[in-house]
């Protein structure tokens, strides 16, 4: 297939051109951008589009996002990650979601995704109690049958959650903590069993899915299961997906665990790369920024999460300086409580402009859009492939519309993206070649059909969740003392107001 669209606004965020939008004729033959150039010849049996009042611009990647949580949105409020995870990600009691309901579930973050703007996205897909493959299908159905470009991993935690937590023996009594511990956690050969049968079966299907191999965070794997995980990832070229030093009290149990930060564990055990991706990089000491940049490491920022659990900001000029690629992620549908990527921007776009009155140091709208695509492909292992509008990438991209209101008057285009696009002014968006939504509607599905069985089978889960919910509130008033207790501590970094000289954290 064939499509010459003449005239288009480009903002092609290319090396040459990052954001600077210019007008120019766009071809895409198959998969793929073929051409980028004014009057560009017409190729025979080509369809023409006069795109004169379209910007045309690649589509956003997310960086970081938990399909589990689809079901959860607007559900909690006021909690820090780690009371909330009690309730989002229960301990006790949790049954879990049908394979059916996994692959609704999964077209509901494809389906919202999409229609901002979204092309591409890694789902750390995660599963209570444990991880099977039954629903890691459901999860790579959803995405082929709804058209995103997705990047999955089977998030593997192999110790009890609550031993991933610091001072729990002085804290819990025995028989609660006997009970948390009760669930043999998986095994690392079994997780490299299930990650090879996923890459075997997944990884390229559709010309654009990709198994990719996340351990959670190195408080909640053990040390074998990191080194094992990082050669596979070596081995397969996929990104290397890990939770690192989201929150204070993670801070503080790299010092209780391992006597180091959790950065300078994972670079003892040698699994630092510029494969790695760390989700969140918050509470990071500036040698731990340094050792990032050194070996081109990336962070998935995922600044609605951040502030939804209070987790704290993540030094963003800081990574910059130090050569760290960063990515932009919605994060969970529950601590987020969406996956609308232009609010992600946006938001990382102010977020910054509190934690430092050195107004130079603020994120400009071009490093945003950057993060926004060139930096979460990058992140992906797709930095050649996806993220801008250039002759050889993947066709995904967004045309929008140049007469909405967004964008009347226009004035600077990538602060229009930035501030003022929310997804409403986009007509079309295009995964590999194809148009998946047009008009605000994903073609691909039945969307009313989608959303009204996730109504009836959602429903009903929820309903039984409530259930599980209270079961393991019983954690709650223990959790929170260990909270208290590590929010308190001096840790020689303030994340929770930006950076030392913060004017937030000065009043
Ligand atoms: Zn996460």
């Amino acid at each position: 297939m064939t499509t010459l669209f003449r005239n288009a606004l480009v903002v092609a965020m290319d090396d040459e051109h990052r954001s600077q939008p210019f007008r120019a004729d766009v071809l895409v033959v198959d998969d793929r951008i073929d051409a980028v150039g004014p009057d560009l010849p017409v190729p025979e049996g080509a369809t023409v589009v006069d795109a004169t009042d379209r910007l045309m611009m690649p589509g956003l990647v997310n960086a970081h996002v938990h399909s589990w949580e689809a079901l959860f949105k607007g559900r909690y409020d006021n909690l820090p990650l780690e009371l909330w995870m009690l309730l989002s990600y229960p301990i006790l009691g949790v049954e879990p979601m049908s394979d059916r309901l996994v692959y609704l579930r999964t077209l509901l973050v494809g389906l919202e995704s999409l229609r901002n703007g979204a092309t591409c996205l890694l789902d750390d897909v995660i599963e209570m109690p444990t991880q099977s493959l039954s629903a890691l299908d459901a999860v790579f159905r959803g995405y082929e049958d709804i058209g995103i470009r997705a990047n999955c991993s089977g998030n593997i935690v192999n110790r009890p959650y609550i031993d991933s937590i610091p001072f729990v023996e002085d804290v819990l009594p025995a028989e609660l903590l006997a009970e948390a511990r009760a669930m043999p956690p998986r095994t690392v050969e079994e997780y490299l069993m299930t990650s090879k049968e996923a890459l075997s079966r997944y990884d390229g299907r559709a010309g654009r899915l990709r198994y990719v191999i996340a351990p959670s965070g190195p408080q909640r794997c053990t040390d074998d299961l990191f080194v094992a995980a990082n050669e596979l990832s070596r081995e397969h070229d996929t990104t290397f997906h890990v939770h690192v030093l989201e929150t204070k009290m993670q801070a503080v149990t790299g010092r209780e665990f391992y006597g180091s930060t959790l950065v300078e564990h994972l670079d003892s055990l040698g699994v630092l790369s510029d494969r790695a991706t760390l989700a969140h990089g918050i509470w990071l000491t500036d040698s731990d920024i340094t050792r990032l940049g050194e070996v081109g490491a990336s962070v998935a920022h995922n600044p609605i999460s951040n502030l939804k659990l209070g987790s704290g900001i993540a030094p963003w000029r800081a990574l910059l300086d130090a050569g760290v690629n960063l990515g932009l992620g919605s994060d969970g549908l529950s601590s987020n409580d969406s996956a609308r990527m232009f609010d992600v921007v946006k938001s990382a776009a102010l977020l910054h402009k509190v934690t430092q009155p050195d107004y130079t140091t603020w994120p400009t709208a071009d490093e945003v859009l950057w993060a926004a695509t060139r930096g979460g492909a990058r992140s992906a292992r797709l930095g050649s492939e996806v993220g801008a509008i250039a002759p050889g990438r993947k066709a995904d991209f967004l045309m929008l519309d140049l007469r909405s209101v967004n964008f009347t008057p226009v004035n600077d285009i990538a602060q229009h993206l930035v501030y003022v696009e929310n997804g409403e002014s986009i007509t079309e968006v295009w995964v590999n070649g194809q148009v998946v939504v047009r008009d605000g509607r994903c073609l691909l599905i039945d969307e009313d059909a989608v959303l009204e069985e996730i109504r009836e089978l959602g429903g009903e889960y929820l309903k039984k969740f409530a259930k599980v919910e209270d079961i393991n509130r019983v954690f709650e008033p223990y959790i929170r003392d260990i909270y208290q207790r590590c929010c308190g501590e001096p840790m020689g970094i303030n994340r929770f107001s930006g950076d030392e000289r913060a004017w937030v954290g000065a009043l």
